[in-house]
């Protein structure tokens, strides 16, 4: 008789509830209160995990109750609010600060929580890793996802494994509108990359194979959209399957190696690198400069070897300097764009709305403006 293969589902659930001194890093104890719900209710799980990056804490976890599980999200969400009472007793900064709903219904998503999600058939030996970001927001996966399965400069596998040299679905989501779409390489390979110029607005949500196994999750809520005024930018997560048809571990984790600019860190209304981190660091008080962290593990009938700290080894130590002079180089401007976001992704909109309504009173027509006369005809744009 065939061996069962089991359906192994991994759910990756994160919220920032509360920061030390600001927008730093949970507390022991918020920490503890969240460990202490999820363990209460460990019948459900095969195994989990609980980290933190920046403020924002995750619970990874496995099962086999399928994505969007009630049980599974209700827990976390309970986890959440547990942490979330102790960071209001310690008088933690933002408390509570992405549970956007006063209760639970159903299912975290579109409640402020992020959620990365993927159901599969355990390979024998299952790998993957989580890569948890503070400081930015979902589209800052956009770069080093593209490298991954577009570019072949930066992934040899795409020439050499047979599985991505025949491309991947990627399904890209219109974070205003809420919409996806799905798009296929390497026929719709400018579609994706017009997408993909635009993090602030299309994002990746998943990828898989051209035959449906599931290669990657991402988390892609954006916050204001749910909460409709900032409370804080929507730092993302995702969950990548790796070696065999996938990329290799090096291929996701070396596509963090050129810390680009992404949108969020102060007030998250500027741009600054992204700079690869080791597990469980706080966010710099340097003015916030995005970090994300990765978490390599491997799984066996769902149980949890790791994480093994991706970015601990020494050589990211030299990128983690280049991030910090990228960072230093673009604050050298101060406000001026584009070291800060445009005016509709700034995320102080009504202080920045404020000051221009006083700019907007003081402003007077120029006499001399020569509106009239007739414009030039058989005008052609350059190509
Ligand atoms: P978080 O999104 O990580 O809470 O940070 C918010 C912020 O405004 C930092 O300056
Ligand atoms: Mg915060
Ligand atoms: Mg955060």
């Amino acid at each position: 008789m065939k061996k069962r293969i089991m359906k192994i589902t991994v759910s990756v659930i994160k919220a920032d509830v509360g920061g030390i001194g600001g927008h730093t890093k949970p507390s022991d104890a918020l920490i503890q209160a969240i460990r202490d719900t999820v363990k209460n209710s460990a019948d459900l799980l095969i195994d989990y995990y609980i980290g933190y990056c920046g403020d924002d804490t995750h619970i990874v976890m496995s099962h086999t109750h399928g994505m969007n599980n009630e049980k599974i999200h209700k827990m976390a969400w309970d986890a959440f609010m547990a942490g979330t009472k102790v960071a209001k007793e310690e008088g933690l900064y933002g408390a509570g600060q992405d549970l956007l709903k006063d209760s639970f219904s159903g299912n975290v998503k579109g409640m402020g929580p992020g959620v990365a999600e993927m159901e599969f058939e355990e390979r024998p030996n299952e790998a993957f890793t989580v890569f948890a970001a503070d400081k930015t927001e979902p589209g800052a996966f956009n770069y080093p996802i593209y490298r991954m399965f577009v570019d072949s400069l930066s992934n040899t596998g795409l020439i050499v494994n047979r599985n991505l040299a025949d491309g991947v679905i990627m399904n890209i989501m219109d974070v205003e509108e809420g919409k996806v779409a799905a798009l296929e390489l390497w026929k719709d390979k400018p579609t994706i990359e017009a997408a993909l110029m635009y993090p602030g607005r299309y994002v990746v949500d998943t990828v898989t194979t051209k035959d449906g196994e599931p290669i990657l999750a991402a988390s892609t809520d954006r916050l204001h959209n749910i909460a409709g005024t900032y409370v804080g930018k929507d730092d993302p997560i995702c969950v990548i399957r790796t070696q065999k048809l996938f990329p290799a571990t090096e291929e996701v984790g070396s596509v963090f190696n050129n810390p680009h600019y992404v949108a969020g860190n102060t007030r998250g209304s500027h741009n600054m690198p992204l700079m690869p981190v080791k597990l469980n660091s706080a966010a710099t008080i340097n003015f916030c400069i995005p970090i994300v962290e990765s978490l390599v593990f491997s799984m066996h009938n769902g149980k949890f070897t790791g994480p093994f700290d991706g970015f601990s080894t020494p050589d990211w130590d030299y990128i983690r300097e280049i991030a910090t002079k990228k960072a230093i180089a673009i604050r050298s401007q101060g406000f001026i764009h584009p070291a800060t976001l445009v005016p509709s992704e700034l995320e102080y909109a009504e202080g920045y709305k404020a000051r221009m309504s006083v700019l907007e009173e003081k402003m007077k027509p120029i006499e001399s403006n020569n509106s009239s006369g007739e414009k030039k005809e058989n005008y052609e744009d350059p190509d």
